[in-house]
């Protein structure tokens, strides 16, 4: 026997979530920017590290960032909860509002961390499905919620790796109707037609009643090209801000996280300018898969899910990573059979991306 306490029995049978990483040219796997943040965003961090008092503990009310925050979204920064990553975000609010005994739900296919980090909190997953074009069904998400009554309903919009938003309506039915909390994570929300944090401020500060339980979850990971970062963000009422806080470990961001997004606030201009140019390398791409014999969904993000029609989704993943070119391999995951996601990249990227492809499937 192992000298070793053994693990938690309930996370045992659990493998952890894993991005398959491979050293290659063109890393079109994990849906960051292929841009890096703006030059005058890093040298204004230098400046802000020099100038950090590195013996104290930072800020703990992340009293700055949080106001930046709640200005731009036309909320009060006690409806704003910053945390390392929104994957912390997602943790936080699954040990303030999941954990044993209580229910979280999901519609799969879906982003993977959802239900990871529910069953890593000790928070019962339900399963809803998804129509055949990926879109949550109403009716039976309503019929789902009404029987399983979650803490916490999941919604992805744009979804990963599907690549479609939800729609304004889905969004606020859910919000009224749904027994717990509805969370919207937002990773790709700025390459989205509309955003939920909307809906929070149609009741003014506080959002409507019918509103309440809704929660908004955005990243710096994706659109703001500072995935090394760490830094997400969710809009709230003040109560799931609470439960928040109340659960996170203190001092929990760091005085130099807190100083990089504070900066990249003002430079709003030039992300919104590379979500533009993604947005138009996009279209691209979406028009080459049209030409060839895969699949492709429509996309509101920055990547996009095709299916491989005439070969194996494995065997061209490994055709393409043996061309330099490194993918998402979906093709395991439920309701996803035969399936790939490619980040959009730069053009230069794209290009190799579609020269392999076309090797590959022709
Ligand atoms: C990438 C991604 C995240 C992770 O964001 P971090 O802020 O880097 O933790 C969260 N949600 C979705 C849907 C994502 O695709």
């Amino acid at each position: 026997m192992s000298p070793l306490v053994p693990r938690r029995p309930d996370l045992a049978a659990m493998t952890g979530y894993h991005s398959p990483q491979v050293e290659v040219d063109v890393r079109l796997n994990t849906n960051e920017s292929p841009f890096p943040p703006p030059e005058g965003w890093r040298e204004e961090l230098v400046a802000a590290v020099r100038a950090t008092e590195f013996q104290r503990y930072p800020d703990r009310g992340v009293r700055a960032l949080r106001a930046a925050l709640a200005e731009r979204h036309g909320v009060g920064p006690d409806e704003v909860f910053c945390a390392n990553g929104s994957d912390e975000v997602l943790q936080c609010l699954l040990l303030a509002f999941g954990g044993p005994g209580r229910r979280a739900a999901v519609f799969e296919p879906t982003y993977r961390l959802h239900s990871h980090i529910a069953r890593v909190t000790g928070t019962e997953v339900v399963t809803g499905g998804r129509t055949a074009d990926f879109r949550v069904d109403p009716e039976e998400a309503g019929s789902l919620l009404a029987g399983a009554q979650p803490a916490i309903t999941f919604l992805c919009s744009p979804n990963n790796p599907t690549g479609r938003s939800d729609p304004p309506e889905l969004v606020r039915h859910l919000a009224a109707t749904a027994p717990g909390l509805v969370v919207v994570d937002e990773a790709y929300g700025q390459f989205a037609p509309w955003s939920a944090v909307g809906l929070r401020g149609e009741g003014g500060v506080g959002g409507g009643a019918d509103v309440a339980g809704l929660v908004v979850v955005r990243t710096f990971s994706k659109t703001w090209a500072m995935a090394a970062v760490r830094l997400g963000y969710l809009v709230a009422d003040p109560e799931v801000v609470a439960g928040c806080e109340a659960v996170v470990l203190p001092y929990h961001l760091s005085a130099v996280t807190q100083a990089a997004g504070l900066l990249a606030l003002d430079h709003q201009a030039e992300m919104e300018a590379r979500v533009t140019q993604v947005a138009e390398e996009r279209g691209r791409l979406a028009a080459a898969l049209a030409e060839l014999p895969v699949s492709a969904w429509p996309s509101d993000a920055n990547f996009i899910l095709f299916r491989t029609e005439r070969r194996d989704a494995a065997a061209v993943w490994q055709d393409l990573v043996d061309r330099g070119v490194l993918v998402r391999d979906c093709s395991g995951w439920e309701g996803l059979a035969g399936c790939l996601r490619v980040t959009v990249g730069t053009a230069a990227e794209n290009d190799r991306f579609l020269s392999a492809l076309r090797e590959v499937v022709a």
